[in-house]
This record gives structure tokens, sequence and C-alpha cells, in this order.
């Protein structure tokens, strides 16, 4: 008989999961929150080291034929003048901007004999006996070999084990939205220009849509100008070179999202017995490296991976902990590192970034991207 897995969760990580042990022979259930599995949200970049496992569990295709292939990321300043161009086609995957319905859609269709639970909220566990009882708000209770949680940066799993504490804000926020595509810029490249604490990306992610986001200093939880969301944002980046003010006013004000940008300082262990974490649940990123989801990916690949070759499920969920987490937390570091060097706002301490990041990107742009991006689980 197959072992049975509870996944709490069912955004990117909970579903890639959920793909990944299906195809390794295991018998599993998500029970996810929300009424519906499906996503919100905005676009997202989507990296070799994660597109390689999309590959491997048989849902790039589908994936490349839903978003756009980058080719190039390009740095600019505010007055559109370019600090610096590293080509991106030139992984054995590529890397390609997607909208998260798409891509979660694009794995939902691909699960076959999962079960989906919607509407349940997974709320504790207790375990005995190499088993666990997932307690979920409706009264209902499962039991299984193994529980995963990936429900995300405000995990109930992850509070159970190491206590509630709250996520650290790393000091500015991130506005998304979509605009129409106008057609005018060169397919496959994606950018990101660098102001004074401030910063503006742009995303294009097929089907005639472009994802922006934009970035500001300021303290937590910050509510809207009273002119509202857009029109704070049109005035935040008014002078900054085109395509940026077109795409903010062809915008929809309702569709504009604001987060804090937030992370956690890294888990010693992340499970326990036949426990254990997942994606943003045990390794929350700031998104400045566009890794958050990408991780929780090369999680859901390595945890098939020990789930397939162990008899002892508690086992497997150490070996991939140990697996994991040098490579997570080096990449959330290395993600808080680039934000605050891009949220910088003294003038003439950007000024010196900007010439530094364009000497230190003209000089080894492949050693440092290669170690993020090119990484194969
Ligand atoms: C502004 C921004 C931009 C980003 N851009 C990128 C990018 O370009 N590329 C990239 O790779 N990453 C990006 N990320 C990070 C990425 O969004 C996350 O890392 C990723 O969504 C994590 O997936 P997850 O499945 O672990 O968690 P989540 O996406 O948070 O999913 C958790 C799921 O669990 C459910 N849930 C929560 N609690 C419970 C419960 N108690 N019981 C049952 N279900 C529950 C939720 O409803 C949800 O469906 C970005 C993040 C932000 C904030």
């Amino acid at each position: 008989m197959s072992r049975k897995m509870i996944i709490a969760g069912g955004g990117i990580g909970g579903m890639t999961a959920a793909l990944a042990l299906q195809r390794a022979g295991l018998d599993v259930t998500i029970f996810e929150r929300a009424p519906a599995f499906a996503e919100v949200g905005a676009g997202m970049s989507l990296w070799p080291n994660a597109t390689h496992v999309l590959q491997s569990l048989g849902v790039l295709d589908e994936v490349l034929a839903r978003g756009e292939p980058v080719t190039q990321f390009n740095l600019h300043r505010p007055d559109g003048k370019p600090i610096s161009t590293i080509p991106m086609d030139g992984f054995a995957t590529p890397a390609v901007c997607i909208h998260r319905a798409d891509l979660h859609q694009a794995l939902h269709q691909s699960l076959q004999s999962v079960g989906l639970e919607p509407n349940q909220v997974v709320q504790s566990f207790s375990q005995r006996r190499g088993r666990v009882t997932a307690r979920l708000a409706s009264g209902l209770e499962a039991t299984a070999d193994g529980l995963i949680g990936a429900d995300g940066i405000n995990s109930a799993i992850r509070a159970q084990i190491h206590g509630a504490a709250r996520p650290i804000y790393r000091g500015y926020c991130i506005w998304r939205g979509i605009a129409p595509d106008t057609g005018r810029r060169v397919r496959g490249h994606i950018s990101e220009t660098w102001g004074a604490g401030q910063r503006f990306g742009i995303l294009p992610m097929g089907q005639g849509r472009i994802c922006w986001y934009a970035t500001r200093n300021g303290p937590p939880s910050q509510p809207d100008a009273p002119a509202g969301r857009k029109a704070e944002i049109q005035e935040l980046f008014d002078d900054w070179h085109q395509p940026i003010p077109e795409l903010i006013a062809a915008t929809p004000p309702a569709s504009i999202m604001k987060n804090d940008a937030h992370d956690r300082n890294p888990l010693r262990q992340w499970g326990e017995g036949c426990v254990t974490l997942l994606g943003d649940a045990a390794h929350p990123i700031t998104p400045n490296v566009g890794q958050g989801a990408c991780m929780a990916i090369e999680d859901a690949a390595a945890l098939a991976k020990f789930l397939r070759q162990a008899t002892d499920t508690a086992a497997a969920f150490r070996d991939y902990e140990r697996m994991r987490k040098a490579r997570t937390a080096y990449v959330a570091r290395q993600s808080r590192r680039i934000g605050a060097i891009g949220q910088w706002e003294n003038p003439w301490i950007v000024k010196g970034r900007n010439f530094i990041t364009r000497l230190v990107l003209s000089c080894s742009p492949n050693e440092q991207l290669n170690t993020v991006y090119a990484y194969k689980i």
C-alpha cells in the first residue's frame, strides 16, 4: 500500500509538491484554506533552477505556452541610461515570466490522483507511533504517514513547531500591477530601474500582459495616500523613463496590490518526526531575486526524491531538510542583500552603487548568476 501524505496549503509550493509526490507513487491529499484551488495575484519570474524541475514534472511546455521566456535582463537608471545588461538565454531550460494563476492552473491540471480539499484550514497536528493526525477548523481529522506544511509565510504548522513569531519587515513596500502590452518593446527582455529608495521592474508575462512592480522605503503597513494607490505610485515615478509612467497610467487601479517586503531568519531544523515544512512556511524570501516560488519548486523536487527512496518518512524528511537548509538560507541572504542595496537612498552612495554594479556585473555575472539560477536539484 502506498504511503499517505497530507499537504497543508495548495499554493505553488503545495501544488508542485503534490505533483512530484504523485509521480513518486505516494497517496497525496491537499487541504487548502481558500474556497477554490486557484491563485490570484500578479506575474512572477521563474528561473532555470525552477523550470528545470517543471520540465522533469512534465509541465514546462504548458508553462511556456502560457508565459513568455526571458532572454535578457536590463538594469537602468531612472533617466533610462543603462547600468548593466545580463543575457539570460544560455541556460539549459529557459527563464519565464508568467501570471501566477497560469502557473497554478498548469500544475492543477497535471494532478491526476491527488485529493483536493478546498475550504479546509489546517489548525494543528499531533503525532503517535510514526503517524500524524492533522486537525482542521471544520472539525475533521485526517491521519497519514507524513504532513507537509506548505501553508505560506504565516504557516500554522511552523507556528506549532517553532512558535508564532512575526515575519521580519525589511524596510520597503512593493506594489504590483498588470498593464496591457502595447508591443513597443523587445520580446524576452525584462528590466529593473534603480533610483534612490525606489525601484521599478517590468516583466512581460505573455498573453498581452505586462506585470510591473514598484518599491519604496518606509515604515511597515503604510496606508494608501489620500489620493489613492495609483495616484501615489504615479507621483513617485512620474519623471522616470518610459514606459514606466505609461504602464502605471494603463493599469486599472483596483488591480494594484501592495505588500510589505518580509522574510524570516533561517531555522535550525524545519520539522519534527513525520512533519516537515516547504516553501514560504520554511524559508520566506524577499522578492528581489524572484526566487521564493522557485525555492518552493526546488523543495518539492527534493522532497519527492527522498520520499521515493525511503521507507522511514521521518528520516526522509530530515534528509530533505538537511539538503535544502543551506541552499535556501543562501538565496534568502542574497535576496535580502540585493534588496538592501537596491533601496539605498543617499544620492552619492547611489551613484557609487550604480558604478560598482556595472563593474561587477561586467566582470563576473555568470558565476554569481549560475549559483542561484543554474542550480539543478
Ligand atoms: C511582491 C512579491 C513578488 C514575488 N515575485 C516572485 C517571483 O517573481 N518569483 C518567485 O519565484 N517568487 C516570487 N515571490 C515569492 C512567492 O510568491 C512565494 O515564495 C511563493 O508564493 C511561496 O509559495 P508557497 O506555496 O510556499 O506559499 P503560498 O503561495 O503563500 O501558498 C500557501 C497556501 O497555503 C494556504 N494556507 C495558508 N494557511 C493555511 C492553513 N492553515 N490551512 C490550509 N491552507 C492554508 C494559502 O491559502 C495558500 O494557498 C514574490 C513574492 C512577493 C511578495
